[in-house]
């Protein structure tokens, strides 16, 4: 389990001493979820869904940026975790991200707390939680399963409130486009 994700971060964490990395407050957090928040924000602006993800390296910083494309790609699996995850494997030439944290704005789906697990992600953090699909510890856990051959440590509620705010403001307008 990394105690902390990148060379620099060592210094940034010890000016806050008191919170422990698991605090949804931690700086540390808070800074990368406020970027996949500005991705979230991309995909807003493309009429997609607005979920925004993140990938850091211990060793190599930010590896994946991405926001969700489903309807860009007519790819029902092509969600901010998908691609983030592929383009993090991609640059760190390893199907094993086993130094890096996916931050996401929503609890991931099924499908990519399966490719958590897949990639041997140690650690997940998300913003807020979803109560349709949510299976990280909503409607299943599947990141931190027993049963399977690996578990990522989840932190939630990091920046929940702006999260879900943008998807409740895409949603709402979905509506109302819906009844003209
Ligand atoms: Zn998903």
């Amino acid at each position: 389990m990394p105690k902390s994700p990148d060379p620099n971060a060592e210094a940034r964490v010890s000016a806050w001493p008191d919170l422990p990395w698991d605090d949804p407050r931690h700086p540390f957090h808070v800074e990368h979820m406020r970027m996949a928040l500005d991705e979230a924000q991309a995909a807003f602006a493309e009429d997609e869904a607005p979920v925004g993800a993140i990938v850091v390296s211990q060793s190599r910083g930010i590896v994946g940026s991405a926001h969700n494309q489903r309807e860009q790609l007519r790819d029902p699996t092509a969600h901010a975790e998908m691609i983030a995850i592929t383009q993090a494997a991609q640059a760190v030439g390893s199907r094993r991200l086993d130094d890096c944290i996916l931050y996401v704005t929503l609890e991931p789906c099924a499908m990519c707390a399966g490719a958590i697990v897949l990639a041997r992600l140690p650690m997940v953090v998300f913003g807020c939680t979803d109560p349709k699909a949510g299976a990280c510890v909503t409607l299943y856990k599947i990141a931190s399963d027993e049963r399977l051959n690996h578990r990522a440590r989840i932190v939630s509620g990091v920046l929940a409130e702006p999260c879900s705010q943008i998807l409740t403001e895409f949603f709402a307008g979905k509506r109302r486009l819906g009844k003209k």
